[in-house]
């Protein structure tokens, strides 16, 4: 049977972080992809996270040096690569005051020094506390604290860059689309698509690859023998005005054993998170609840001297991660299931299905490697791994420089002030002169939304980074949600819709 539509060599289901990261690969290698994501690309898991590009220090007490290693490794490779989006971050671990205590979590940070190949990030120091601004605010009298370093992602930013760059090699990306059907026929598979005027589409491809993250096992695919059972296990975050004046995270210890981080976040906030609760349903959207808002705010004040109340949480957001089970898995504890990945490859008539299970923000490029990998006796013309030393869409200029682009950007427009370079360049790096183009004053950039985003950067955002609606820019383009009025999201939203309709 000849078809005349396009058949692609990979279909990817799911526009989170596993599936752009995977879909950009793909591209990269030489392979005609498609990627369809049902709601706005990075809506899921992705933009929900803790945000940070890490090793792990806590699943060292799981022994899961498997997974500590690759992230270590993988954490300096993003950071060259996406040094607008990503930045390195000090974290202030209190030592406990038994001595055995402290001699293990030393070594434990000895071991995440040396595990992964650090040579960017600085090491661990102890510091004394007691007086200084990183202690004083501590409720209990820790006489000293471990300062280790992890790196800060823009989450959600991560993921739509890689589809602006999958799409840009070549890849054919469509949001607001959900895969209602997938379906193997004699030489390729079929897949049926909903859009989001409900209209159905076909698609015809050599190979599926389901990244649909906590959703994996909700498509009815005859393709899967058996859904492989997986965790889903809600984590929720709360967003109180900034707590404290240094720009220093911390790592702490709860009695129940748990680790919340409390973390400087957009210049005038302090994100806290976050909670672990299993969320079986997935038709049901997760958000934070009253207990995981009091356990946070109990935890904080347990460990502050600030006294948060419910009225100072500015946002909170949940996510579930879909965790891979083990049969050896301990029930009671859904802190100890690992955050490894697993891809499990089927293939009927030279027909593959590759299916994601878990997975972390740190590890997607990895993931994608070995995706492929995977895939590569399907497609032998396939080229070879490129993503390690390829910069993200305007990410192309050396860490250092990131201070000299911010300054460099305000002498070349000199209507921006620092903030709002700063803004920018973290944003979209060596691509804000792209997005400014030859604007001379304020004006030239069109209607002021508010809070610095202008008609200009709207209209980009739309062009080239796939945001339909004002929510897609106020959450996942930027965090600016968290400044805008109702009043400003409205007619913002008004807007972006009525740009759309003509
Ligand atoms: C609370 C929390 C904190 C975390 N913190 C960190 C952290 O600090 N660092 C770290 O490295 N990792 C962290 N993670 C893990 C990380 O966020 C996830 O592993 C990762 O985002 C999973 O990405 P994904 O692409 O697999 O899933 P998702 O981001 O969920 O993407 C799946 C996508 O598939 C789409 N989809 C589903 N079904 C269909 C369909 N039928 N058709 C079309 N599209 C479909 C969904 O809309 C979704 O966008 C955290 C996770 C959570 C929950």
């Amino acid at each position: 049977m000849e078809k005349k539509e396009t058949i692609y060599d990979v279909f990817v289901i799911g526009g989170g972080v596993n599936g752009c990261g995977i879909a950009r690969d793909a591209t990269g290698r030489g392979l005609n992809v498609c990627l369809a994501e049902m709601n706005d690309l990075g809506s899921g898991t992705s933009s929900t996270s803790t945000k940070l590009i890490h090793g792990g220090l806590r699943y060292l007490r799981y022994f899961d040096f498997r997974l500590v290693r690759e992230s270590l490794k993988e954490r300096e490779l993003l950071l060259k690569n996406m040094p607008h989006i990503c930045w390195s971050m000090r974290f202030v671990l209190p030592a406990p005051k038994a001595l055995l205590h402290k001699i293990v979590i030393r070594l434990g940070l000895f071991i995440y020094d040396n595990l992964g190949g650090r040579t960017i990030l600085p090491g661990t120091k102890t510091i004394r506390v007691k007086d200084s601004n990183v202690g004083k605010i501590l409720r209990n009298k820790f006489s000293s604290a471990f300062v280790f370093s992890d790196c800060w992602v823009e989450d959600a930013r991560l993921v739509i860059l890689n589809a602006v760059d999958a799409k840009k090699r070549g890849a054919h990306v469509l949001t607001h689309t959900k895969v209602t059907n997938i379906k193997r026929e004699e030489k390729y598979w079929r897949v049926t698509t909903k859009g989001k005027e409900g209209i159905t589409q076909e698609f015809f491809s050599y190979s599926i690859v389901n990244a649909a993250g906590p959703w994996v096992n909700t498509l009815n695919n005859n393709a899967s023998k058996e859904d492989t059972p997986i965790h889903l296990v809600k984590g929720s975050h709360i967003v109180v005005k900034k707590m404290f004046g240094h720009g220093k995270a911390y790592f702490l210890l709860g009695k129940d054993k748990r680790i919340i981080f409390v973390i400087p976040f957009q210049e005038d906030f302090t994100l806290i998170g976050t909670t672990e609760i299993p969320h079986n349903d997935m038709s049901q959207e997760p958000n934070c609840s009253k207990e995981e808002k009091k356990y946070l705010i109990e935890f904080i004040n347990s460990y502050f001297h600030s006294k948060l109340e419910f009225e100072n949480i500015v946002w909170s957001y949940s996510g579930v991660r879909p965790l891979y089970k083990h049969l050896t898995d301990n029930q009671d504890s859904v802190s100890s299931i690992t955050r490894d990945y697993m891809l499990n490859m089927e293939s009927i008539n030279n027909l593959p299905i590759l299916t994601i299970y878990g997975g972390k923000l740190t590890t997607y490029r990895k993931l994608a490697e070995n995706a492929l990998f995977r895939m590569r006796s399907y497609f032998p013309k396939m080229q070879g791994s490129w993503t390690s030393q390829e910069p993200l869409p305007g990410g192309n200029f050396k860490l250092e420089k990131k201070a000299f682009l911010i300054k460099e950007l305000c002498e070349k427009y000199s209507f921006l002030d620092e903030k709002w370079s700063t803004r920018l360049i973290k944003n979209y790096g060596t691509l804000c002169d792209d997005l400014l183009g030859d604007s001379k004053t304020k004006e030239d950039l069109g209607i002021d939304f508010g809070h610095s985003l202008t008609e200009t950067e709207v209209k980009w955002l739309i062009e080239n980074e796939f945001a339909n609606c004002g929510e897609d820019i106020l959450w996942r383009r930027t965090k600016l949600g968290l400044r805008f009025t109702k009043k400003q999201e409205k007619q913002l939203n008004d807007w972006v819709q009525n740009y759309l309709s003509v």
